[in-house]
C-alpha cells in the first residue's frame, strides 16, 4: 500500500522564532488529534534551510513527521559560494529535497536536463527527491498539459533505473495553481495522476507505478483537499501557503478518508 504524505513546503517564510513555533504548533496539533496521523501516513516540513537542524530536533521521536529541503545543488562539494549539497542536508537529519519546484523552474531558470543532474545527486546521497513538474495556463488552455508533464518527466527521470525511481516522490503541481488560490478540480488531479502512472508503468512495469507515491501540489486547502485526496492516484499533498498555519496544515493531512 502507497504512503500517504502531506508535504509542507515553506518557501521563503518565517523568521527563526516563527519556524521554531510553528514547528512546535504542528506537533501540538497532531498530538491534540489523536487520529492526525496513521501509521502509513506522513508529514514532511519543508522550511527554508536555516531552520532545517531546529525542525529535525523538534520532530525527533515522532516517527511520522520528517523533515525536507525547498531545493539543493548536484555536486556534493567545492567552489560552489552560495549554494548547498545534498550530503550537508543530509548530515542535519533532513530526509526529503525537493527537485524542479515550478518557482525554481522559472525564476532560476533550471531546466529539464540541470534537473535531472539534482535527481541523481539527491539520490546519490539517499536522499528521497520530491519532484516537481507541472504545466502553465497556456499549455493547460491548449490542451498540451499531457504532452508537456511526459517531456518533464521523460527528460529529468527516465534515465533512472527501477530501484532508483523508486526511491522517488513525484509531485504534481500546475503552475496555474500554485499560490493562486485557484485548485485544480478532483477530476484533473486524477486524470494527470493516473496519466503519470501510465508513463511509469510503461517505462518501469506495473509494480513501480502502483508503488510510487504521487502528491498534488496547487492551493491545495482545508475546504478541498478530502475531495482531492479522495482520488485513487492522489496520494497526498504538496502544500505551500497551507502549511503556514499549524490548524490548516494538520487539518489538510487529516483529509484522507
Ligand atoms: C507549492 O508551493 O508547492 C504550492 C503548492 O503552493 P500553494 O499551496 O500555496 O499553491
Amino acid at each position: 500500500m502507497r504512503k500517504k504524505i502531506v508535504a509542507g513546503n515553506w518557501k521563503m517564510n518565517m523568521l527563526q522564532d516563527e519556524a521554531s513555533q510553528l514547528v512546535n504548533d504542528i506537533i501540538k496539533e497532531v498530538k491534540s488529534t489523536n487520529d492526525a496521523i496513521t501509521n502509513e501516513q506522513e508529514i514532511i516540513i519543508i522550511p527554508p534551510f536555516p531552520w532545517i537542524p531546529d525542525a529535525v530536533k523538534q520532530v525527533d521521536g515522532y516517527d511520522n513527521i520528517s523533515v525536507g529541503a525547498q531545493n539543493s545543488y548536484h555536486e556534493p562539494r567545492g567552489a560552489f559560494t552560495g549554494e548547498v549539497s545534498p550530503e550537508m542536508i543530509k548530515s542535519t537529519g533532513a530526509e526529503y529535497i525537493i527537485v524542479g519546484h515550478s518557482e525554481r523552474r522559472s525564476y532560476f531558470n533550471e531546466s529539464n536536463e540541470f534537473l535531472k543532474q539534482k535527481v541523481n545527486a539527491v539520490l546519490e546521497a539517499q536522499l528521497t527527491p520530491i519532484f516537481c513538474c507541472g504545466e502553465p495556463l497556456e499549455t493547460r488552455e491548449s490542451n498540451k498539459q499531457n504532452e508537456l508533464i511526459e517531456k518533464q518527466i521523460q527528460e529529468s527521470l527516465f534515465h533512472l533505473n527501477k530501484e532508483q525511481i523508486s526511491n522517488l516522490i513525484i509531485a504534481y503541481e500546475p503552475v496555474w495553481a500554485i499560490g493562486t488560490g485557484k485548485t485544480a478540480t478532483p477530476e484533473q488531479a486524477q486524470e494527470m495522476h493516473h496519466f503519470i502512472r501510465q508513463l511509469i508503468a510503461k517505462k518501469y512495469g506495473d509494480t513501480v507505478a502502483e508503488n510510487i507515491v504521487l502528491l498534488y501540489g496547487g492551493s491545495c486547502k482545508p475546504n478541498n483537499a478530502v475531495e482531492l485526496f479522495s482520488k485513487n492516484d492522489v496520494d497526498g499533498g504538496l502544500i505551500g501557503g497551507a502549511s503556514l498555519k499549524a490548524k490548516d496544515f494538520i487539518e489538510i493531512v487529516q483529509s484522507f478518508n
